[in-house]
């Protein structure tokens, strides 16, 4: 038996699956985020629920950041300078109860998300995957191959400074920049700059928010473009929701990249090299039960080499 966690901001995903089978999830619950004790003592009853029988064989968690992904560190897997009350400098695989003698491997929720897509969704057949999310906050992750592109750090694309959209002057609402991209183009900037959630805004707050979103994140994924040229970027999170969004990025990001990138797919904003994921909030967790499957014994390689 393997699990899978994803730990989100408002919830953690937890699921079980044979190790042999990391697709099919045989249970799985969602636990409200509220202190490191009482969230993750419940993930930790679950977890001892399904090991009732044996150990678990290994454990993937895909984990909101900022999280220490170096499986060197003496503090790997711990939860590290967040912002969110109670949350800093928590040593998740000690509150889990892992010990030293379960395989565990942790990543970013947004890796997390990568892998898991790569595996089993909008990144299948694809051997460099992007993902991004555009929700709470904005973040970046990266697979190749089915596996963390990046093994010891990770990106923090969210606070890519941009261009400004012509006549913006909304000052943005990152605490550290203002005007980065997550303080222009995050939830919480919708939030802030037209009153309410993006998919609640009304048609005429929509069509003066879209193109401008359109343009801060058709930034984000040129830069993404030009500096890892994944085959795919999957583009997710709640922002996304916003009608007609996804589009209008794909065809900003066109125009801007212009014929730096002659024939990219890019250049054609049907060619699906920005998708939506297919895996929905699943994304991460589902990347979680495959990296603890490659825990416990190598697998077969995604493409022949
Ligand atoms: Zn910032």
């Amino acid at each position: 038996m393997i699990a899978g966690i994803e730990t989100g901001g408002t919830k953690v995903i937890c699921a079980v699956a044979e190790t042999a089978a990391p697709g099919s999830i045989i249970e799985q619950i969602r636990i409200p985020t509220t202190s490191p004790a009482e969230t993750l003592g419940a993930v930790r009853s679950f977890l001892n629920r399904h090991a009732s029988s044996g150990a678990l064989d290994a454990v993937g968690l895909a984990a909101f950041g900022p999280v220490n992904v170096d499986s060197s560190s003496p503090s790997y897997g711990w939860i590290t300078s967040t912002p969110k009350p109670g949350w800093r400098n928590t040593d998740v695989p000690r509150a889990l109860g892992l010990g030293d003698t379960v395989p565990l491997q942790v990543v970013t929720d947004v890796t997390g998300a990568a892998v898991g897509e790569q595996r089993a969704g909008a990144g299948a057949g694809f051997r460099n995957v992007a993902y991004v999310t555009v929700g709470t906050g904005i973040g970046a992750g990266f697979a190749a191959d089915g596996s963390p592109f990046l093994k010891r750090s990770h990106p923090e694309m969210g606070h890519q400074l941009l261009r400004r959209y012509p006549g913006d002057d909304f000052p943005g609402i990152c605490p550290f920049h203002g005007d980065c991209a997550e303080g222009l183009a995050s939830g919480p900037a919708v939030r802030a700059r037209w009153g309410r959630p993006g998919e609640l805004l009304d048609a005429a707050a929509t069509a003066e928010a879209v193109p401008v979103l359109a343009y801060y994140l058709a930034q984000l994924l040129a830069a993404v473009t030009y500096t890892v040229a994944p085959d795919r970027i999957i583009l997710g999170g709640g922002v996304l929701q916003l009608p007609g969004l996804l589009s209008a990025a794909r065809s900003q990001l066109a125009v801007l990249v212009g014929g730096a990138l002659d024939g990219h797919p890019l250049t054609r904003p049907d060619s699906g090299y920005v998708c939506s994921p297919d895996l929905g909030e699943r994304a991460g967790v589902h990347g979680a039960l495959y990296l603890a499957h490659d825990l416990v014994g190598s697998r077969a390689p995604l493409t022949a080499v």
